[in-house]
């Protein structure tokens, strides 16, 4: 017999609210729920592992915002997908993944969620310069740092 086990995510609701929605532009209900990584065996989520992030969802349009929207600060405003999409880009560009992330943590994101884009942006498939400890998406054939060509980084 097979002893299926591995990680799931679950999340629950926090809290629920009003809010201004960035996307609608105006008041809407919204759902706070926290996600966090479970040990399951067969499926079946057993231990509380590490939590990934708080979400707030927008009920009306379902666009998902950090939690920090609630408390209106600037960069939060922008939704996580389009945050993950503008950090893809810029590593499709070149851009090594340490960097994007630097530059995610600058703009006041919490930890969490700046390594959910990242993880969004970066995909599984990663290269590395065998020269500086710089990783890269595995679209980018060089290093922007001194010009090596990459190397395929073992699977996370
Ligand atoms: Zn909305
Ligand atoms: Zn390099």
């Amino acid at each position: 017999m097979f002893i299926i086990f591995g990680n799931r995510v679950r999340s629950k609701t926090i809290s629920t609210g009003q809010f201004s929605c960035p996307q609608c532009k105006v008041q809407r209900d919204y759902e706070l729920r926290q996600a966090r990584n479970w040990f399951a065996l067969y499926f079946i989520p057993i231990i509380p592992l590490n939590t990934i992030g708080e979400f707030v969802t927008c009920l009306t349009c379902g666009t998902q915002f950090a939690k920090e929207v609630l408390s209106m600060p600037m960069p939060s405003h922008t939704p996580l997908d389009r945050l993950a999409r503008e950090a893809r880009a810029d590593l499709d560009s070149g851009t090594p993944i340490e960097m994007a992330r630097q530059k995610l943590i600058n703009t006041g994101l919490s930890r969490d969620l700046v390594e959910h884009v990242i993880a969004q942006a970066a995909g599984s498939d990663q290269k590395h310069c065998p020269l500086d400890p710089l990783t890269y998406r595995a679209t980018v054939q060089r290093c922007a740092q001194c010009g090596a060509w990459l190397e395929n980084s073992p699977r996370a």
